[in-house]
């Protein structure tokens, strides 16, 4: 573990375990949260800004200049419009706080938004947001997210390969993104030192939704040179009853983010009949999922969009 890292953890610990300290330290622990030290963010490729949030606000963290011998398709004005568009930021940012509820999401601690690379479909991203921590994630947009609002819903591409079941983007994406903390996030990771490298590595304790997954699943039934051949359409087609999108066979992370958006999303409770719906049940069989579940619905409702009628 980074020394850096050590007297937050610390501090985090102690703010949940020790109760003495409740009353005097509570200002200073928060503080922590608000502003933490950002020396050893994990910054992804092509963010643009930063923020460190606290509740549903987002204050200003860094901005990074613009790649100086980046790729040609970034475009420096909006570059640099998005440097500082921080009432911008603040609303795209409130599509994240508006679905999913506030009591689930105290440890995502960090919004930037990025320049998506050429070509690629990443409206979003969420990661831990410091090595040897599970306790901080950062969520990410893309800048022109709010295209994904008005997108065609994504069901009725031929391979199925974006199925946000008939939901616009950019609401799905939120689902999706929250779905990889979820399944990321210390009730499901544990981590280990290795000694030769001076660091902490990640790993899935055996209870963890993805691990029960890849029992399910990947370990099971797709033989091992499928699994590695990263080709999800193929995989998908080998075994269409295991998976609930193709893309959920692109990883076990990206099944268990797809699994877990299709467990919000869909009105009914499975039965027990395929692989994918024993991966949706395994959510259904842990109590504070479902009250997370109910959540997400309501708030979608408030939002004029309800489950079970997608809007789009
Ligand atoms: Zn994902």
């Amino acid at each position: 573990m980074k020394q850096s890292n050590l007297p937050l953890l610390l501090l985090l610990l102690t703010a949940t375990t020790t109760s003495i300290f409740n009353s005097c330290t509570r200002e200073t622990i928060e503080e922590k949260i608000i502003f933490p030290d950002s020396n050893d963010d994990r910054e992804s490729k092509n963010t643009i800004v930063a923020y460190n949030i606290f509740n549903d606000n987002i204050y200003l963290n860094k901005t990074f200049p613009m790649p100086s011998n980046g790729p040609a398709y970034i475009k420096k004005e909006i570059w640099e419009k998005e440097q500082k568009a921080i009432e911008e930021h603040k609303k795209r940012f409130k599509l994240f706080t508006d679905i999913i509820p506030a009591e689930y999401r105290k440890e995502i601690t960090q919004f930037t938004v990025f320049y998506p690379e050429e070509g690629s479909n990443v409206y979003a991203y969420m990661g831990d947001r410091k090595e040897n921590s599970l306790s901080q994630f950062s969520l990410g947009l893309a800048y022109d997210i709010d295209k994904g609002k008005t997108q065609i819903p994504s069901f009725s591409a031929p391979d199925n390969k974006l199925n946000t079941l008939g939901y616009d983007m950019a609401t799905y994406a939120m689902i999706h993104e929250f779905g990889h903390y979820i399944t990321k996030n210390k009730t499901q990771l544990y981590l280990s030192y290795v000694p030769e490298s001076d660091n902490y590595v990640s790993n899935y304790k055996e209870s963890s939704f993805i691990k029960q997954m890849v029992n399910i699943s990947w370990k099971k039934k797709i033989p091992v040179e499928l699994a590695i051949s990263m080709n999800p359409s193929k995989i998908f087609n080998a075994f269409p009853k295991e998976f609930v999108s193709v893309y959920a066979c692109s990883s076990m992370d990206e099944d268990g983010a797809e699994t877990f958006a299709h467990f919000v999303l869909l009105n009914d409770k499975p039965e027990d009949v395929d692989g994918k719906n024993k991966k949706i049940l395994l959510f259904y069989k842990n109590p504070e999922m479902v009250k997370l579940r109910t959540g997400i619905r309501q708030n979608l409702q408030k939002l004029g969009i309800v489950p079970g009628r997608p809007n789009l």
